[in-house]
C-alpha cells in the first residue's frame, strides 16, 4: 500500500501556510465525512488519508521531520504518525469544534453521555506465505488507559474534582445577545464541568497513561496486501466499559521471488527450453504447497497457460482456495555449442526456413548492407 504524499493528499502546494492546510482539510473533511457519506469504504478511506495528513502538516514539528525525511521519518520517530499506533479520531474533536462550534460525532463529546474510545492502528508486516497461509502473531503496542492512580478523574490521590464555579457544572455557559441566546463550551473547565485543583503526579491531570501491551492477534489465511483487519473493542478505552474504540490492523505483505499474487490466484512465469516446447515434457515446478509435476504438451507456444486447481490461496471468506496459474515463457538458445549450432542448422535445412549463414565477420556484414 503506498502513501501518497501529504501535500498532494490535502492539495497544498509544500510551503503552504498553517491556514491553507487547516481550510483544505475542511473541505475534504466535510466532503468526505462518514456522516455523509454512509457506507462508502472509498470516503472513509479518504477522511482517514486527509485527516492523517493534517495530523502532521499542521503540527510543525512533525511537518518539519516530514519535509525532510517522509513518511519514513515518521515511522521511525516518536511521532508515529499513523503508523504502528495512532488514534485515528483524536485529532478531529478539536478541528470540528474549531469549525463547527460542536463536534460533528453528535453528543458523543458532552460529558453527560458515553464516549467511546478512539480507534488504533496497527501496521503490520508479513511474509508472502504467512499472508497465504495465515498465522497467529503476539504484537505489542501502546495506547491511552484510564490512569490509574486517580481512577481516571485526573485529581491528586485523596482529592476529588470540583464542580466548575463558573458553569455549575454545566460545561456550557449562556449568554445574552439581544434576541439570542449563545451557549458556548466554558472557558475555565473546557465544557468538563469539574475542575481539578491538585493534579495526578501519575497522569499530571489528563485522566490517560499510555500502557504497553501484548496482544495476540490471530491472522486468518488469505490476507492481502492492503487488508484491514478490525479486532472490536482493542482500541483505547471509552469512558464507560463496553465503549472501547476498535483497533484495525492494517496488512502489508512482502513480495514473493516467484510466486506473484492476484487475488486467490498464484501466478508465476515458467521457463522452458525449445526442444521441451516442441517434444513436451514433464517438469517439477514449486508451488505454494510443495514441488509438484507439470506436463508440458508437444509444440507448446509462449504464452501457453496451464492451471493447477486449487494451488491459490485460501478465500477469505472460506470459499475454498484458488489456483495456480502458470504461464511458459519458451527461451530461445544462446551461447551454442557447435554441436547444438550444427544440429540446428541441419533443422533449418530440412524446414527450409532461412537463417545466418555461420559467423560473418564485421566487414563482411557491411559488405553485405551496401549491397543490399
Ligand atoms: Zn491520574
Ligand atoms: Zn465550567
Amino acid at each position: 500500500m503506498e502513501k501518497r504524499d501529504y501535500y498532494e493528499v490535502l492539495g497544498v502546494q509544500r510551503n503552504a501556510p498553517l491556514q491553507e492546510i487547516k481550510s483544505s482539510y475542511r473541505k475534504l473533511a466535510l466532503k468526505y465525512h462518514p456522516d455523509k457519506n454512509p457506507d462508502s469504504k472509498e470516503a472513509e478511506a479518504k477522511f482517514k488519508e486527509a485527516a492523517e495528513a493534517y495530523s502532521v502538516l499542521s503540527d510543525p514539528e512533525k511537518r518539519q521531520i516530514y519535509d525532510q525525511y517522509g513518511h519514513q521519518g515518521l515511522r521511525g520517530s516518536g511521532f508515529s504518525g499513523f503508523s504502528g499506533f495512532e488514534d485515528i479520531f483524536s485529532s478531529f474533536g478539536d478541528i470540528f469544534s474549531d469549525f463547527f462550534g460542536g463536534s460533528p460525532f453528535g453528543s458523543s463529546r458532552r460529558r453527560s453521555t458515553v464516549q467511546r474510545g478512539a480507534d488504533l492502528r496497527y501496521d503490520l508486516q508479513l511474509e508472502f506465505t504467512e499472508a497465504v497461509f495465515g498465522l497467529e502473531r503476539e504484537i505489542e503496542l501502546e495506547r491511552y488507559e484510564l490512569c490509574e492512580e486517580c481512577g481516571g478523574t485526573g485529581a491528586k490521590a485523596g482529592s476529588r474534582p470540583e464542580t466548575c464555579p463558573l458553569c455549575h457544572g454545566r460545561g456550557q455557559v449562556v449568554h445574552s445577545q439581544g434576541f439570542f441566546t449563545v451557549s458556548t463550551t466554558c472557558s475555565q473547565c473546557h465544557g468538563e464541568g469539574t475542575i481539578v485543583r491538585e493534579p495526578c503526579s501519575a497522569c499530571r491531570g489528563t485522566k490517560r497513561v499510555i500502557k504497553k501491551r501484548k496482544l495476540q492477534v490471530k491472522i486468518p489465511a488469505g490476507v492481502d496486501n492492503g487488508s484491514r483487519l478490525r479486532l472490536t473493542g482493542e482500541g483505547e478505552p471509552g469512558s464507560a466499559p463496553g465503549h472501547n474504540g476498535d483497533l484495525y490492523l492494517f496488512i502489508h505483505v512482502k513480495e514473493h521471488d516467484f510466486f506473484v499474487r492476484d487475488g486467490e490466484n498464484i501466478l508465476c512465469e515458467i521457463p522452458i527450453s525449445f526442444p521441451q516446447a516442441a517434444l513436451g515434457a514433464e517438469l517439477e515446478i514449486p508451488t505454494l504447497d510443495g514441488m509438484h509435476t507439470i506436463k508440458i504438451p508437444r509444440g507448446t507456444q509462449t504464452g501457453h497457460i496451464i492451471k493447477i486447481r486449487g494451488s491459490g490461496v485460501t478465500n477469505l471468506r472460506g470459499y475454498g482456495r484458488g489456483d495456480q496459474i502458470v504461464q511458459i515463457k519458451v527461451v530461445t538458445p544462446t551461447n551454442l555449442t557447435e554441436r547444438q549450432e550444427e544440429l540446428l542448422r541441419e533443422l533449418s535445412d530440412i524446414t527450409g526456413d532461412p537463417v545466418l549463414t555461420k559467423k560473418k565477420n564485421f566487414f563482411e556484414k557491411f559488405k553485405e548492407q551496401i549491397i543490399s
